[in-house]
């Protein structure tokens, strides 16, 4: 038999902590056996904390309450259990160094006696640098992100946007530096640097090729350390570029991620094809053509259409057939030569 050491009754086992009975341990008792601490690195430039052999970048009292939930064994009494925790107040520094912070306990008692109680936390924290920012400080970099094709400047206000809006992209990053034929994205860690160009291959049509530069081996780690090159190469068609494919006249009506959107010049059929068509060099690019004028559509009959040069006042005729759209009086189209063959195009803008 148990008895209480404050009223002297008889306690059953489920309702004896530490030699009280269940009501007289909540008056008197404490449950824990030792003040419940921490020790963290804060970083003083970012504010990250290291807990764990990892720098993270959550809040103080998160951490907190995780290594209280995980560590509770050792501060607690046997018969506790830990089922949750909150700070109330703010955290105060006693010393240099030393911080405390009151915290109310969300307790079980031999798994069945529910109890709140209030202590303190101490939390010991060592002012650092991180590792990421001493790499930012000392511009060390890790990876060039290295963006290139005629389409680069028009894609780089996107892509910057991107980087602003994603701090696992933003946080890696150095710089951004022009570069011939478009530009550089300079980072302090490898794995961002290579899934932002592939995100940019992918969005903007490209492909990435990697190459690795070592620089000096680090004996310690046994590995070598440099920098990473991952050159994302743009496919170089701007939007009503015109070019060959399957034997046929396209113009490029759009490149995404889903591949070139192609515009037949004589049948105006659209179609997408993938981008491994022009990596494989089966689009090429019509460089020699050239336009011979913007016409304005005057008069249209059963068979012909009469067009007047907006510029030089010339005046022609061309078959219906030859115009793969529909046309009326006062619509402007435009006359391309593409190896001595006139084709007939919508003229926009
Ligand atoms: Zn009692
Ligand atoms: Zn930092």
């Amino acid at each position: 038999m148990k008895y209480c050491l404050n009223c002297g009754r008889e306690v059953s086992d489920e309702d004896y902590v530490n030699g009280y009975c269940i009501d007289c341990f909540r008056k008197l008792g404490n449950p824990f056996a030792k003040q419940p601490s921490i020790e963290v690195k804060v970083c003083s430039k970012c504010g990250s904390i290291f807990y764990k052999g990892e720098w993270l970048q959550e809040n103080l009292e998160s951490i907190i309450r995780r290594h209280l939930m995980e560590t509770q064994g050792k501060f607690l009494i046997g018969p506790a259990e830990l089922v949750g925790a909150e700070p109330v107040g703010g955290i105060q520094e006693v010393s240099r160094g030393l911080y405390v912070q009151k915290w109310v306990f969300n307790l079980v008692l031999n798994g069945k006696h529910f109890m709140q109680f209030e202590n303190n936390v101490n939390i010991t924290v060592t002012r650092t640098v991180c590792p990421r920012c001493m790499a930012r400080a000392s511009k060390r970099i890790a990876a060039v992100v290295q963006v290139r094709g005629l389409r680069a400047s028009v894609i780089r206000k996107d892509v910057e946007k991107m980087i602003e809006a994603n701090a696992g992209f933003n946080e890696y990053i150095l710089d951004i530096e022009d570069a011939q034929n478009g530009f550089d994205i300079r980072f302090i860690d490898q794995l961002p640097a290579r899934k932002l160009a592939h995100e940019i291959a992918r969005l903007y049509g490209g492909h990435v090729k990697e190459t690795f530069k070592s620089t000096r081996y680090d004996s310690r780690r046994g590995v070598w350390l440099g920098i990473l090159t991952l050159s994302v190469r743009l496919v170089d068609l701007a939007e009503g570029s015109i070019v060959r494919y399957n034997g046929e006249l396209w113009v490029v009506k759009r490149v995404d991620e889903k591949g070139l959107h192609l515009e037949n010049l004589v049948s105006m059929k659209s179609i997408t094809i993938p981008l491994a068509e022009y990596w494989s060099e089966r689009v090429s690019v019509v460089e020699n053509y050239y336009v011979k004028g913007v016409y304005e559509v005057v008069a249209v009959d059963k068979a012909m259409a009469y067009l007047v040069n907006s510029e030089s006042g010339e005046l022609r005729e061309v078959m219906l057939s030859n115009i793969p759209f529909q046309i009326k009086q006062g619509d402007y189209i435009k006359i391309l030569v593409i190896d001595d063959k006139e084709y007939v195009v919508k003229h926009t803008g």
